[in-house]
């Protein structure tokens, strides 16, 4: 997801344009995009300077912007509005103890000198590794297992962005943030805590770079690699609009590709399938100017998914239609300045709303299922007791059967738990947690070949429930099909790399599979999880 806050354009007459310039120039880092297209009549050569340097760091040129700086400074190094441009640069550049001394110096407060404080602080302690175009920081020593498969996956976002949106930062280093915390990470978005749980906010891009939750930061898990390629494109229609997609267009776009860097493109998750059908015949469709500032900022788990459904889908459906350059002819056309439906219509050859009609009908051809399928949303560890799974279900009867299940599961008495999840799942079964508690009975009572077909079955729905996937991986392993139980474990990993009893797994299915080195790569990690007190790996099933 990426936030941009779009502040009334500069758009002032030569009188009270200066006044305030230090003032606006450090909010102006705040609200990226806004002063571009101003006009600037009666601005001094002088102050002209100064007004480029921000629109270069406005549309994330920051080398442009550092030389740039570099220039003005050399003629006017005391002037402490060059000073604060210069500050700007720094932040952009990742140096913010130069970017804070910078403000300090100058006396600087508002809510500019706050961020910078807070991401200094949450960034002092980081280690880097850089591979491919990207330097990946992390902070807690537990997150470094991420640092290479982040690499890996970047550089195959990188080609995949290049090839279908003809976008590469070519030379340029693509800092890339992994916080250790919600909070942490929380500290340096500019978004609220409640912002980030009600829309499940994991990842932003922001500033030319991309941050993101450490996936152990959460309870389930969530699938990183797609978030940091779903950033990564962020990045490029940031750079190709020159700032100036609207959020329905990015977040099109990302979730357009989000998992390109695999293959895949133009992927709906069930969730988003189902809410679309059903809110489309309903007419309650998100707008797209409802979409803006931020999806981060829509009131619910269940309108961000339906957005991410609305949007992904009319870039599924432009391409469909107009060709796999289509995407990239938009972007670019908002970049050389069309408003975000020129745009388009230029693209799609017609009229915006023949265009929203033409859509809609593809949607409804789908055929797209309206069976309610939940939106697992976001569980943030630190709000800790929710355990591995969701623990509800939607009708009174099923929620007895898991209560009581839950209760004799508590008492160590599992067969006894195991029939009442049989029971709920007869009566739920479309539920996730009854689903993967239905499945860790079977397991418990030596139905393996059952227990992945439930675990298939409802896969299907929740493809991103974690827990599922290693429920699946234990039944193939003790039905001694190796192959298949590394696949379903690797699956775990793309969502959950901290999960302990998958790590475990894994390296007695690689040892069975005769690849004692990569199994003893996965005991390092084992022993890595398990020392030390951040961790929170889960030792339940
Ligand atoms: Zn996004």
């Amino acid at each position: 997801m990426i936030l941009r806050s779009f502040g009334p354009a500069s758009r002032r007459g030569a009188k009270g344009f200066w006044p305030a310039v230090v003032a606006a120039l450090l909010l102006t880092a705040l609200s990226v995009g806004a002063a571009r297209g101003a006009e600037v009549y009666g601005v001094s050569a002088r102050d002209l300077g100064l007004y480029l340097g921000s629109n270069l760091l406005a549309s994330w040129r920051v080398a442009e912007a550092r030389q740039w700086v570099d220039r003005l400074a050399s003629d006017r190094p005391d002037d402490p509005q060059v000073r604060a441009l210069e500050a700007r640069v720094l932040f952009f550049e990742g140096r913010y103890a130069e970017a804070r001394d910078l403000l300090d110096e100058l006396g600087a407060e508002g809510p500019f000198r706050d961020l910078v404080e807070a991401t200094w602080a949450r960034t002092r302690s980081m280690q880097a590794r850089a591979g491919g175009g990207f330097r990946v920081f992390w902070d807690d020593p537990k997150d470094e297992i991420l640092v290479d498969s982040a690499l890996e996956g970047l550089a195959r976002a990188r080609e995949a962005v290049a090839a279908r949106l003809g976008f590469d930062p070519a030379g340029e280093e693509v800092r890339v943030e992994v916080y250790p915390t919600a909070a942490a990470f929380t500290d340096v978005s500019t978004l609220t805590r409640k912002e980030v749980e009600t829309s499940g906010t994991i990842g932003l891009c922001k500033f030319n770079r991309i941050m993101i939750t450490s996936p152990r930061a959460t309870l389930w898990g969530y699938r990183w690699r797609d978030t940091l390629c779903h950033e990564y494109v962020h990045l490029a229609v940031y750079r190709l609009s020159r700032g100036q997609a609207p959020i329905w267009v990015h977040e099109g776009v990302a979730k357009y590709l989000e998992g390109a860097w695999r293959g895949v493109a133009g992927e709906v998750g069930p969730a988003g399938r189902a809410l679309l059908a059903r809110r489309m015949r309903e007419g309650t469709l998100i707008s797209l100017e409802e979409m803006s500032p931020s999806v981060a900022k829509l009131p619910s788990a269940e309108d961000t998914a339906l957005a991410f459904a609305e949007v992904g889908t009319m870039m599924a459906f432009l391409v469909q239609q107009r060709g796999p350059d289509a995407l990239e002819r938009l972007v670019e056309g908002i970049g050389e300045g069309l408003g975000d439906r020129e745009a388009l219509e230029a693209v799609w050859g017609g009229p915006f709303d023949a265009f929203d009609r033409a859509w809609r009908e593809w949607v409804e051809a789908q055929g797209f299922s309206e069976d309610p399928v939940e939106v697992l949303g976001l569980h943030l560890a630190d709000r800790g007791a929710e355990g591995e799974e969701p623990s509800d279900a939607p009708d009174p009867q099923a929620r007895d059967y898991l209560r009581l299940g839950d209760l004799l599961r508590g008492k160590g008495r599992m067969e006894a738990a195991a029939v009442e999840y049989e029971k709920a799942y007869a009566s739920a079964p479309r539920a996730p947690g009854v689903a993967s508690r239905h499945v860790l009975g079977l397991l418990t009572r030596g139905r393996f070949e059952e227990a992945v077909s439930v675990a298939d079955r409802t896969l299907r729905l929740y493809p991103d429930l974690a827990v599922l996937w290693y429920r699946k991986a234990l039944a193939l392993w003790e039905l001694d099909r190796p192959g298949e139980a590394l696949a379903a474990l690797d699956e775990v990993l793309e969502i959950n790399p901290f999960h302990l009893p998958t790590r475990r797994l894994r390296a007695e299915v690689l040892e069975r599979l005769g690849r004692p080195d990569a199994a003893r790569a996965e005991a390092e990690v084992v022993a890595l999880l398990e020392g030390g007190p951040t961790g929170h790996g889960r030792t339940a099933e």
